[in-house]
This record gives structure tokens, sequence and C-alpha cells, in this order.
């Protein structure tokens, strides 16, 4: 008789939290539409690691957006040229794609592109293998990188006015959403310092916001032909002066006035890891579709997620819809990010991704369920 209660109380219990977390979950999907978690493809010793972790942990949590920045780090058989040494196959890609799939969280793959051809002194393999898609090829790369110096070198660019340059990075981004089955498309455009150089002969005097907004619209087309969206960064897009951003979360080199220039219909990734800054609201009004982007300052994430929550509560029908929701960004290795979150190794401080990851989430789901 014990035996049959207790499994009466244990059926009863697992009734209650499966409604509780039906519950929340479609709320949330009114509330906040995309949850999402945006962090490096993983290395392939860290691939079964990361697969747990997204069935076990991101899915509980109701994340259902991934944005994986891929870059090189997959075997590429349009251009094997382009692989990283170390690079995730297909197969692996395939428990990716599985186990999202599962918990019905889409894959957004990226490939950085236009800007982030270089980090510190060591170039990219698109520059690396095609140096004649540098835009500044005068610039030599560092033997020790030290920020600022003379050439106002943070990251290479390529040149968007090269005519062979779309060819191959079209065959690139076609084939990682093929493998990730991906319906959008993330391509970076963050942080873009070079663009229509002088000692480029084809950018030289050109309009910084129409090269940009050119780049942005070439890769949203490419996509639309295939039913794909694109997602981008919003940095480019606002005017660091004016709102006193500067010039990394916003633009000091005019390409500010490509947001009146590209389609609609781009999702811009709102990244502010300082202060919680009310740009998604610029962005909306615009006509996008926004997210907001923390990194690891709890407080400003908290309020990040209160804003947009706030934003679609307070909007006209119109405005609503675009509050999108939020991504969290990781930028340290996945491995690393691992290490922490599994308690391998501490992360000091009390602003870590780690607890802002968690945060977020239980923020999310506070807002939520006392609404
Ligand atoms: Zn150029």
């Amino acid at each position: 008789m014990k035996q049959i209660f207790t499994l009466y109380l244990f059926t009863i219990c697992c009734f209650a939290y499966s409604q509780k977390t039906n519950n929340l979950s479609f709320k949330l999907d009114s509330m906040m539409p995309v949850r999402g978690f945006c962090i490096a493809a993983p290395q392939s010793k860290d691939l079964n690691e990361f697969v747990r972790f997204i069935d076990k942990e991101l899915a509980p949590r109701h994340i259902n957006t991934l944005i994986l920045r891929v870059e090189f780090n997959f075997q590429y058989e349009s251009h094997p040229e382009l692989r990283d040494s170390d690079a995730l196959s297909k197969r692996d890609v395939r428990k990716l794609v599985e186990v999202c799939r599962k918990n019905n969280i889409r894959v957004i793959p990226q490939i950085d592109l236009l800007g982030h051809q270089s980090w510190a002194n060591k170039l990219g393999n698109l520059l690396k293998v095609y140096p004649e898609f540098d835009e500044t090829p005068l610039i030599k790369m560092p033997n020790k990188y030290v920020w600022p110096n003379a050439d106002n070198l943070y990251c290479k660019s390529y040149c968007p006015l090269n005519p062979d340059v779309h060819k191959i990075i079209f065959e690139l981004v076609d084939e990682i959403c093929d493998v990730f089955e991906a319906e959008a498309f993330h391509a970076g455009m963050d942080e873009v310092f070079y663009i229509g150089e002088p000692q480029c002969p084809r950018c030289s005097g050109r309009d910084k916001a129409e090269l940009f907004a050119g780049e942005v619209s070439a890769i949203r087309d490419h996509l639309a032909a295939k039913n794909r969206k694109l997602w981008i960064w919003g940095d480019r897009l606002i005017d660091g002066k004016t709102t006193g951003l500067g010039e990394w979360e916003a633009s000091f080199n005019n390409t500010y006035k490509a947001i009146d220039l590209i389609p609609k219909d781009v999702i811009i990734c709102d990244w502010h890891y300082d202060r919680p800054d009310l740009t998604p609201v610029y962005f909306a009004m615009k006509g996008f579709n926004v997210v907001t982007c923390p990194w690891k300052n709890v407080e400003s994430a908290k309020l990040q997620v209160q804003d947009i929550m706030k934003f679609r509560n307070h909007s006209t029908p119109e405005m609503k819809d675009r509050f999108f929701g939020i991504v969290q960004t990781i930028w340290s290795g996945t491995g690393q990010f691992l290490d922490s979150y599994y308690g391998r190794k501490k992360e000091n401080g009390e602003n870590t991704q780690v607890n802002c990851f968690n945060a977020i989430n239980e923020e999310t789901s506070k807002l939520a369920l006392i609404k």
C-alpha cells in the first residue's frame, strides 16, 4: 500500500512538474521568443561534452536558439584549403544538429564576414590563403600585437569589391548552412575598422556606409534566394559619437548611415556588455527585428531581460514583435567555458560568463512566471 501511495505521489509530482514546464515554455514563447546562446563551435575534443551541455543544460532552461561561431572549424568540402588543422567533421556536426533538433533548438552557424579576418598578430584562414582579398595589403601583421598601434590595426577586413571574394565565401556559407540544416546564418560583421581604405584601388574614396550596406545586402540576397535569413552584430549601424557608445560597440567611421540602406529583414544582434543601452528601441523603430546581447555583466544582463519584456509590453503591435529576445554571447573557448561551468576551473569575481548565464535564465523564468 505504501509503495502504491509513493508511486501515486511520484506520478502527481511528475505531472505537476511537466505542466509547470509546459506552461513556462508557453509563456516564454510569447514574452521572450528568442532565448539564445552564442558560443564558438567546440573543438573536436570537447564535442561530446558540448552535446551533453546542450541536452542537459541549455534545453531544460528553454534556450531555443544557438548561434555557433564555426568560422573555419569545419572540414569544408567546397574549400578544403580553408579548413582549420583541427576541424569538425560532418559526423561531428550531425551530433550537434540531432541534439538541437531533439530539443527544438534552432542552430545558426556563423562565419565572420567582411571584418575580423585576423586576430592579434595572426591572419585568419581566408586572407592567409587568398592574400589578394586583403583590404589593406600594405599593413603587415606585427610580430607582437598591441593596441593602440600606429596602423589602427584591430582586425583585417577583406575587400568587399574584390570581384572574386563572394564566390568563395558564398560557397562556404551555403555549405555550412546545408550541413547544419540552418534557416539562418550569422555573418558577424562587427567592429569593421578597415573599410573603404585609401590603399584599396576599388574602395578608395567610396562612401563607407554604402560599402558596408552593399556587403550586408549582397550576403542577405544570397541567403534569401535559399529562403534563409541573415543575422549580424549591430555595432556598425550605431553612431558612436552622438550616442557616446564609442568606436567598439558603435561606429566612428560613418558606417552607421548604412542602417537606412540595408534590407529590413536582417536580424540585428545588439551587443552591450557594460550597460543595458536602450538601442534595441532604435533598431526596432527603424523596422528591424533585434535581440539584445549581454556577455558577463550580471546586473546589466538582468536589466536587458527586463527591458526586452518591457519593450514588448509597452510597444505598439507594429513594434512589439520586433523585440525578438536575448542572446548571451560567450567569448572564451568552448572548452574553457565548459571547464568553468562544470567547476573544473574557477573564474574570478561575480561578473563571469557562467554567473551571467544563470542570472539571465533565472530572471527570464522568474518574470515569465509572475506575469
Ligand atoms: Zn576594397
